[in-house]
């Protein structure tokens, strides 16, 4: 049976409880099996609207749904545990999104696989490395044990591609002031493929970030995994897109309990 990977976050009402109800709901369902859930950490609000700092956790699952079934069981879930959707990033009861299914990469108006946050955000993957280490992102063609181990490097080197000069300088020194664990400079040799993939995505200037232990050397395509954001997907500014992208990097998540305290 497919296996599916989900991240469950909160930071709203009786966290725990909530997320108890979420994972019995799962394995409650006929359709999903062998549910096995990660401890719960609490990691730093992501943002300028997140509210007090969240729980998170991650759950391994197999299931013979298939992928949109499954999202709109979790969304389903979300809305029977109180889920009100206000703001976006904003304080919330639970939210549960899917993060892998085998090694689908889907591009659908309601479901994006890999989720596009996965692999960058700590709170999603030490809770994920600790019960799916292996399993290995299809896209970025590692394992999420690897991916999280990127990140723990200080200070983290961060590179700002595409875009013009003045948008790179500025945003660079916006990033600078804004974090001290990083080493952030513009990255200029962004090759002519770089640069369009950017644009075609974005429909502005390819704003790339670049975390991580590889971002010395002199080209992207040099690199074993390709370890850039597009910030230009973001529906925030840049400067903004980029502060929570490096907040979900940097901020480094708290073990608080294992999920039946009972
Ligand atoms: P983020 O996706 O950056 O973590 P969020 O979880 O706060 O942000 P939501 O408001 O919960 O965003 O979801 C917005 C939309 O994302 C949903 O309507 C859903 O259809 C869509 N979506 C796309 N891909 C996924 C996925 N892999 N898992 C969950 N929702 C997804
Ligand atoms: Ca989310
Ligand atoms: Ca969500």
């Amino acid at each position: 049976m497919p296996r599916a990977l989900v991240s469950l976050g909160g930071n709203e009402g009786d966290v725990r409880a909530t997320f108890r109800a979420a994972m019995e709901s799962l394995r409650r369902h006929p359709q999903i099996d062998a549910v096995r859930a990660s401890r719960i950490y609490s990691t730093p609000p992501v943002g300028d609207v997140a509210g007090g700092s969240f729980l998170n956790a991650a759950a391994d699952l197999t299931t013979s749904l298939d992928p949109l079934l499954l999202l709109d069981l979790l969304q389903a879930t979300e809305h029977q545990l109180g889920r009100v959707r206000a703001l976006h990033w904003g304080p919330r009861t639970l939210d549960l999104d899917l993060l892998a299914f085998d090694d689908r990469i889907i591009d659908h108006p309601r479901l994006t696989l890999p989720h596009p946050g996965c692999w960058y955000r700590r709170f999603v993957l030490d809770p994920l490395a600790e019960i799916a280490g292996d399993f290995v992102h299809p896209e970025k063609e590692t394992t999420f044990r690897c991916l999280r181990e990127r990140l723990l490097v200080r200070p983290l080197c961060v590179r700002v591609a595409g875009g013009d000069d003045a948008t790179r300088s500025r945003l660079v020194a916006d990033l600078v002031d804004g974090f001290d664990t990083i080493e952030c400079g513009p990255w200029e040799s962004v090759k002519d493929s770089e640069r369009a993939d950017g644009e075609k995505r974005g429909g502005s200037p390819g704003l790339l970030l670049w975390l991580g232990p590889g971002a010395g050397r002199s080209e992207f395509s040099e690199l074993p995994i390709v370890p850039r954001v597009d910030l230009t997907a973001f529906p925030e500014s840049l400067d903004v897109a980029a502060r929570y992208v490096l907040e979900a990097a940097l901020g480094e998540p708290r073990v608080e309990s294992s999920f039946d305290p009972g």
